[in-house]
């Protein structure tokens, strides 16, 4: 293990330039670290906390290791999932710099879903769902009319965005069998390959454990709501906003049941390291809450974006010494304040259709902190002082409280002190949307 001394502060490399990169900044700065950062967008919340930052792609392996050794980096923390595909992991600990985030091969967890899929099943993990993969949407025909309702990804990344569901984007199984060639011949995704899956009918939710490679120490449960507009419509986007319950469990999620999805991401862990891919960092289990309980509907090799901002704010271990013991394969317990989070996202006007980049923002972090709530910047840039949108998600905001209820209070509190072309879904985190999750979730069980 690491020691640490207040004048021996640990040279650490964030790369990512989001909002979730911006709470993993928050939360090494608590402890021992002078931060360095690689990122795409001068995001002015990570930047202020920086002794230096490097404005490259993330993607840029050669360019993130090369500054990462220029700057003694000792430790690395990466944020999104693409660099981690592109092997920046193996890269910097062939240069000896220790890395929070799995190796490319064990990223497969979440870059190649029919891998993710094939390791549940070779190792009888529970809560997998029935799929199979094609690379010829004709042979598909048989298990599509068999399944009834399916949903159709392509294999490769698409940032979520890719996902198809027979009863919402889909009319029918042609409609199904018409996506998976789409798929196919456009290679969506970067690879010629469809997963067809089962649809699971169910209240979603997130759970993301801090992994070194053979155990895992879970984080409280959070519920991201992925829909672009008010009640859950529109498009599937990145995420508007998210919440956590004070008790670590959602509304409509009983202990037995997250206790179920934790056992899940422990067998994964295992499973990883029987295959000789051991997995290191963040693991984000998304499960599905059906009538049958917890169902894996995917595994990403990060924190989520926005649920690190629901989280890493509770975290009352020291971030940078849980990052420490996840390398040196040393992980023991970390511990979370009993509060409920609500974190809802700013997005430009247009958001998940056409989004309005490239205006400005008016953002009073002042009054934003005078109210209670934190501040989170995401894919922004500055320029000359001023904050500018780009076509991603803006800033998120946070409340925590003792309950969900007064959190949402104090997010919406702090969003009153940000203008600009923007939009918010303000139903996240109200009583009457959480009373609604509750009691659809309640049918889904009682249904026979
Ligand atoms: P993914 O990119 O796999 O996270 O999927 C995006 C969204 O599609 C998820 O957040 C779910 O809402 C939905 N989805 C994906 N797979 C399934 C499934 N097997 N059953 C029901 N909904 C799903």
């Amino acid at each position: 293990m690491h020691k640490f001394r207040k004048d021996d502060e640990m040279k650490t490399l964030l790369v990512g330039g989001g909002a979730r990169e911006h709470a993993i900044a928050k939360a090494l700065k608590k402890g021992d670290v002078t931060l360095f950062a690689c990122m795409h967008n001068k995001n002015p919340g990570i930047a202020k906390l920086c002794e230096d930052f490097r404005m490259v792609k993330e993607t840029d392996v050669e360019k993130v290791v090369d500054y990462a050794r220029r700057k003694n980096i000792e430790l690395c923390v990466v944020g999104p999932e693409a660099p981690l595909e592109k092997g920046v992991g193996d890269e910097l600990e062939k240069n000896g710099i220790k890395t929070v985030g799995p190796t490319k091969n064990a990223a497969e967890i979440e870059t190649s879903k029919s891998f993710m899929r094939n390791l549940m099943k070779k190792h009888n993990i529970p809560g997998d769902v029935e799929c199979k993969v094609f690379d010829n949407a004709d042979d598909a025909k048989d298990f599509v009319e068999k399944m009834g309702d399916v949903v159709v990804k392509p294999v490769g990344l698409t940032g979520g965005k890719g996902v198809k569901i027979v009863g919402e984007q889909l009319k029918d199984s042609d409609d199904a069998l018409n996506y998976a060639k789409e798929i196919i011949k456009n290679k969506i995704g970067g690879i010629p390959k469809v997963v067809v899956e089962e649809k699971i009918v169910g209240e979603e939710f997130t759970l993301q454990g801090f992994c070194d490679g053979k155990k895992i120490v879970p984080m409280p449960a959070v519920q991201d709501n992925k829909r672009a507009f008010e009640n859950d419509e529109g498009p599937n986007t990145g995420g508007m906003g998210s919440y956590s319950q004070e008790d670590g469990l959602l509304p409509f999620l009983k202990k037995n049941e997250y206790d179920v999805a934790v056992d899940i991401m422990q067998k994964i862990i295992w499973a990883m390291k029987k295959e000789g891919r051991e997995y290191k960092g963040i693991l984000y289990g998304q499960f599905m809450l059906s009538k049958a309980g917890p169902r894996v509907i995917e595994c990403n090799a990060r924190f989520g974006d926005p649920e690190a901002m629901n989280v890493l704010p509770l975290l009352e271990s020291d971030f940078v010494e849980v990052c420490n013991r996840i390398v040196d394969g040393k992980l023991s317990n970390a511990s979370f304040m009993k509060k409920a989070t609500v974190c809802k996202y700013v997005v430009p006007k247009g958001y998940g259709v056409k989004s309005m980049a490239d205006r400005v923002l008016t953002v009073d972090e002042k009054k934003i902190e005078k109210e209670g709530a934190e501040l989170f910047y995401a894919s922004v840039n500055e320029r000359d002082g001023k904050i500018y949108t780009t076509t991603s998600r803006a800033l998120g905001v946070l409340g925590v409280a003792d309950s969900i209820e007064k959190a949402e209070v104090i997010a919406e509190n702090g969003l009153k002190h940000i203008s600009g072309e923007i939009y918010v879904r303000h139903d996240i985190g109200k009583k009457d949307y959480i009373e609604k999750k509750v009691k659809r979730m309640e049918g889904i069980r009682n249904a026979v």
